[in-house]
């Protein structure tokens, strides 16, 4: 069986060309939408994100505004820099870039984010959101902020017409960015979810059994051949910086012979978490504008 090769950079593209019609509406309306990041400290593959979230920005016509603060500012510095950003009418989104210096206690700076500009959907108040949703449909249609690298992941099954009614999802994986929130929504989608992670019993066993899996792990090529089944689809959100290049959580070249779907990295997930950021983004300008 061929297998398909989930393409999300041309998705996000598809999605981009939407966005950037919204955007123009909302500008005819005399709404600029606004994102701020915010990055702490130097490091290079935070550079790179930002880098690649300013782009995405101006192609949609988003204003980006961005601050470089040094690694050594102090967690009250950026909680009043955030508090500015919550209570400046012209910024739609507010990003703080993950991770933050040891010193500065990241559940605390998300917290102070205001939940209307929390276009990452980390805010508890958003979380409980989407908790207490029982239908992923219903989310969307609700416009609340779903986690942007999650909200994507379910934009690349719908738009390949991955069945997800009743499949059965093994997420390995449990962070608070990445594997819980997808585990959430995939069972709001009505498929019956697996989470595993370090202390699983018979990983190999448990992925064997999926229709889909969604690796978020952080290891490279960290799922082989001999843990998926014939016909799977699977999905890499892993980004690991090896000599040869960027590679996912998954050993590609083998498992791509068994599966039936697999996303590639890069060009798979990463395009996508960009994309749902600026679409949460839109939707911030336009709740904001009263639209
Ligand atoms: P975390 O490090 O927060 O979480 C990793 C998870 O993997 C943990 O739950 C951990 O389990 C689990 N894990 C680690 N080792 C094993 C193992 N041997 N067996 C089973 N589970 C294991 O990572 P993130 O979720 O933040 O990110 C995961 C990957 O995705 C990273 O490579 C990251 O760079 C990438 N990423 C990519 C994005 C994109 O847009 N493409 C966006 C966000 C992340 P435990 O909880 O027990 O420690």
């Amino acid at each position: 069986m061929a297998v398909t090769i989930i393409n999300g950079k041309e998705v996000a593209g598809l999605i981009q060309d939407e966005l950037a019609v919204k955007v123009t509406e909302l500008r005819e309306k005399g709404v600029k939408p606004c994102l701020a990041t915010l990055l702490v400290g130097e490091d290079p593959a935070s550079q790179v994100y930002i880098g690649q979230k300013q782009k995405a920005c101006e192609r949609l016509g988003i204003l980006p505004k961005h601050q470089t603060l040094s690694a050594t500012t102090t967690e009250a510095e950026l909680l009043s820099i955030i508090e500015g950003l919550n209570n400046n009418p012209k910024i739609n989104g507010i990003l703080v870039q993950l991770p933050l210096p040891e010193h500065i206690n990241s559940v605390k700076v998300l917290d102070a984010i205001s939940p209307q500009k929390d276009v990452d959907g980390f805010h508890p108040f958003n979380v409980g959101k989407f908790f207490t949703e029982k239908s992923f449909s219903d989310m969307v249609d609700k416009g609340l902020f779903l986690p942007c690298t999650p909200y994507g992941i379910m934009e690349l099954l719908k738009r390949y017409d991955v069945p997800v009614r009743g499949a059965d999802v093994v997420v390995v994986g449990r962070s608070n960015i990445v594997g819980k929130p997808i585990a959430l929504l995939l069972l709001a989608a009505d498929a019956t979810v697996t989470v595993c992670h370090s202390r699983t019993k018979n990983l190999k066993e448990v992925c064997q059994r999926a229709d889909i899996i969604i690796a978020a792990i952080g290891k490279p090529k960290f799922v082989t051949a001999d843990m998926v089944k014939e016909g799977v689809v699977v999905i890499d959100v892993g980004v690991n910086r090896l000599p040869e290049g960027l590679v996912g959580d998954v050993d590609f070249v083998n498992v791509s012979q068994k599966a039936s779907a697999i996303t590639p990295v890069p060009g798979g997930v990463g395009p996508m978490t960009i994309t749902m950021l600026m679409a949460n983004t839109i939707m911030a300008a336009r709740n904001q504008a009263g639209i």
